[in-house]
């Protein structure tokens, strides 16, 4: 075909405008197509509005250019210290979300009873009066019944007011079942942190000052978040600064991250801790330990020497606890051949990389999901995190943080004058244990859990602790990422569903009303990040357009149900008003602590975007903790002692009261120390820690961070090979299918789009008799599974490779039917202690199709 070279810039503009829209995954003669068309000719409104993607959990900040109503590019915000004006590819595929056709575009209601796989829902439209009307009446004959607690709100990416809404209307509704997650993300290393130093968080890292970083597991080019700060930080650390910071990633396969590290150690799956125990014990014995945090001998000079016993009285801990007891019971034997047999990485390099580690200071030991997705990942975390400690990279400079709350201003409307009896009944009930989560988490069986979702199936299927009744779902697709999703396939069945999704997801065609949320880029909403920087950050949404379709921000509609609830509940909603309410009586805490970049009021936030404000406010430094004054980390964090006189039975009494602020603020152990030896493990009931040590294959070792032998699904069953489901960086957690722009880069690494596919190691795949882009069978003791073979020459011949993200069997049209998912053939455990779902732990075997 010959192009009219002759055609006028006008009519160019508008093909491009139409080949643009089209881009955008939309149809001719759709509204927003026509309207961005006529657009072309009319005089131009023009804004940038500020948002924070969701693409994935990091919470950049951006700006939005809006042109005539209509959002026209995404940019990362300047003014936001995770973005810094740049966004991951998942960023700015936002406006193909926003524009796509195939979101849920009105309220839905299911008409046909049974459900299934192959069950079509047929969905009626319904106005939001008739939904939120009916479902209303639903939850208060379930509250009349008895049966509140049965009723269950499963969330995720809920940070900031957005968990505050779901926490309330449960509390107040009568039911603990407000479930997260968090179990199938990376709670092995939360819970690891808990247990050795107090914080129920993902660490903070100061990487600007860190010059040697040990990484077992994090993709910190990949999908660890925050992806964007993490690409911009790497980035610094090998080209921004004088001195070039060494990346050693231990990885069980070679990721992008591997690639482009100084080492690759190539552990054997769920071997972490093992390496980390023999880093340990060469560290100990080379007497390479920073004394200021940890101590010494009282004898000058004196080492560990390995298989020997130390008398405890002969050394004298500082900001450690437990270190000789650990000492003794594990780390003495766990010479670097012990760890090298187990991990399979030689002793001799094993050695050299605790000595660098040791001495290349500061230096950071960082562990994520790859290391905690084992049954034994709570342990792993732990023997990973106690490096920290070992080199005194615990809140120094370079080191390891908390991250710091944001000082949003507190509620003046407390929920807890709200609750009637029913609320305040099942509060009581479930704080006395009579009451159990669905999920079971705070039970006996899984004290420290924050949750366990991946055995919610089986739990409702056993009606254990008791059935489900009602399953509202908000950013969360429970029928599809969970292991082995056919589980919940069949389980609920009989559950009434309420489903928030903007897509018909996989649950969404089980739900009975789908009430389609607002995209981000349509709706008010906070959002403080995750642990990262250490010093509090907050962005915020604003609508950077009017919603494309009829749909609602969840926040409003869950504070809408909650008025047409009635009663104490409706009270307090109404009292609250809106969701935007609550955003505006937050951020009057900035009028006392103004952001760094000026932000101090509702209007200035929802300019800028972002409140943040530097500086960290706690150093550790040369033995002693400081707290920001001001000018300096000045104030040393020592402990006071105070006297009270109180009448106690007519008498005057003194009473002595130790404030300890390392212990208040930082190490919020039971000793105010980190701790190699976890109190909080020791402090469990007698039943708990029976329950607990039963899993374990050492269990007098239950208190320590040690090596335990990991359990793999189908390893004596004639499944050979460790399979893999790391995420891309094009990946959105399931939900990036439907979008083309992520679809054609989802496999950038390995030239792959529109498809899934396994990575095989060469000599594996010719044994095997594969070739490069054979269909191949996956198969493991849950099922199989058809997909293409990559062979990828840097894959260890023990690994499989399968990325998470496709295999949809709905969710629009691009996402549907598009590659495979491995859940489906993944085995559904669980790691002891954090309940860390064991995504890593199935093994699988391989043939051609
Ligand atoms: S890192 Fe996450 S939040 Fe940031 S731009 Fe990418 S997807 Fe969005």
């Amino acid at each position: 075909m010959v192009l009219d070279l002759k055609m006028k810039r006008r009519s160019f503009l508008k093909i491009a405008g139409v080949a643009g829209a089209a881009t955008l995954g939309l149809g001719f003669g759709r509204p927003v197509i026509k309207a961005l068309a006529q657009g072309t000719d009319a005089a131009r409104d023009e804004k940038w509005v500020s948002s924070v993607c969701i693409q994935c959990p990091a919470g950049c900040g951006t700006k939005v250019r809006v042109v005539n109503g209509k959002a026209v590019k995404i940019e990362g915000n300047p003014d936001h210290p995770y973005s810094n004006g740049k966004l991951c590819p998942k960023g700015y595929a936002g406006l193909q979300f926003l524009y796509d056709a195939d979101r849920v575009q009105t309220p839905l209601k299911r008409t046909n009873p049974n459900k299934g796989p192959d069950e079509d829902p047929k969905f009626m439209k319904v106005t939001w009066d008739e939904a939120l009307n009916d479902i209303a009446a639903r939850l208060n004959k379930i509250r009349d019944e008895g049966r509140s607690h049965t009723v269950a709100f499963l969330s995720g990416r809920n940070r900031g007011k957005a968990g505050t809404v779901w926490g309330t209307f449960t509390k107040l509704y009568g039911t603990p079942n407000n479930l997260g997650h968090s179990s199938i993300c990376a709670d092995a290393s939360k819970k690891a942190r808990l247990c050795i130093d107090g914080t129920d968080d993902y660490c903070a890292y100061d990487w600007e000052n860190c010059n040697y970083v040990l990484n077992f597991g994090g993709a910190t080019l990949e999908a660890w978040r925050p992806t964007n700060l993490m690409l911009q930080k790497w980035a610094y650390m090998r080209r921004g600064r004088p001195v070039r910071a060494k990346q050693v990633m231990v990885d069980t396969r070679y990721s992008t991250t591997a690639i482009k590290a100084d080492e690759w150690l190539p552990v054997k799956p769920g071997t972490d801790g093992a390496l980390a125990l023999g880093i340990s014990h060469v560290i100990l014995i080379e007497g390479l330990w920073d004394r200021s945090f940890v101590g010494d001998f009282k004898t000058p000079g004196r080492k560990f020497n390995a298989g020997e016993i130390v008398v405890m009285e002969d050394f004298e801990e500082k900001w450690t606890s437990g270190l000789i007891d650990y000492w003794n019971n594990v780390l003495t034997n766990f010479t670097p051949a012990k760890a090298s047999e187990i991990t399979g990485i030689p002793a001799e390099r094993i050695i050299r990389i605790a000595k660098e580690f040791a001495t290349t200071k500061p230096a950071i030991a960082a562990g994520e999901r790859g290391a905690g997705a084992h049954t034994n990942g709570t342990y792993n975390h732990m023997a990973i995190h106690s490096l920290n400690a070992l080199v005194g990279s615990m809140f120094a400079v370079g080191g390891v943080m908390y991250q710091m709350g944001v000082p949003y201003a507190s509620a003046s409307l407390k929920d807890d004058n709200y609750m009637d009896d029913i609320a305040k009944n099942v509060d009581k009930e479930y704080k006395a244990h009579n009451i159990s989560r669905l999920d079971e988490a705070k039970s006996d069986e899984w004290p420290l859990a924050s949750n366990v979702y991946q055995n919610i199936p089986d739990n409702h299927a056993k009606g254990k602790p008791y059935k489900m009744s009602v399953l509202f779902t908000y950013y969360t697709n429970p029928l599809f990422s969970m292991p082995n999703p056919q589980r919940a396939r069949d389980a609920f069945k009989d559950v009434f569903i309420v489903e928030t999704s903007s897509y018909l997801s996989e649950t969404a065609l089980y739900a009975d009303y789908i009430l389609p949320d607002n995209y981000y880029l349509e709706r008010w909403q906070d959002d403080t990040v995750y642990a990262s920087t250490g010093y509090p950050v907050t962005g915020l949404r604003v609508p950077a357009v009017k919603p494309v379709f009829d749909t609602r921000n969840s926040m409003e509609v869950i504070i809408d149900l909650g008025k047409r609830m009635g009663g104490k509940m409706g009270e307090y909603y109404t009292q609250l008003g809106s969701f935007e309410n609550m955003l505006h009586e937050i951020s009057k805490g900035f009028e006392k602590t103004p952001g760094d970049n000026g932000v101090n009021s509702f209007d200035s936030w929802a300019d800028k975007g972002a409140w943040y404000k530097k500086p960290y406010l706690y150093r550790f430094n040369n033995g002693k903790f400081y707290e920001w004054d001001g000018a300096g980390y000045n104030k040393e964090m020592k402990k006071t002692e105070e006297e009270i006189e109180e009448m106690k039975d007519g008498k005057k009494v003194k009473t002595i009261t130790v404030k300890d602020p390392v212990k208040d603020k930082l190490l919020k152990t039971k000793s105010g120390k980190f701790e190699f030896r976890s109190s909080k493990l020791e402090g469990f009931t007698d039943k708990q820690k029976e329950i607990l040590k039963s899993e374990l294959k050492s269990p007098e070792l239950f208190a320590y961070p040690h090596y335990e032998e990991p359990h793999f699904a189908g390893k004596d069953e004639g499944f050979p090979l460790h399979m893999s489901s790391p995420k891309m960086i094009t990946h959105a957690e399931g939900r990036g299918a439907n979008t083309q722009w992520l679809q054609e880069r989802f496999g950038v690494v390995v030239g792959k789009g529109w498809t899934s596919w396994v990575e095989l190691n060469p000599d594996k795949a010719e044994e095997l008799g594969i070739k490069n882009g054979d269909e191949v069978w996956v198969e493991s003791p849950i099922g199989k599974i058809k997909v293409m073979a990559v062979i990828n020459p840097g894959n260890p011949p023990w690994m499989v490779v399968f990325p998470f993200e496709h295999g949809h069997w709905n969710y629009g049209k691009y996402a549907k039917g598009m590659g495979a998912n491995p859940n489906e053939i993944m085995a559904n455990l669980s790691a002891v202690i954090s309940a860390q779902s064991c995504t890593n732990a199935t093994m699988v075997k391989v043939y051609r199709a």
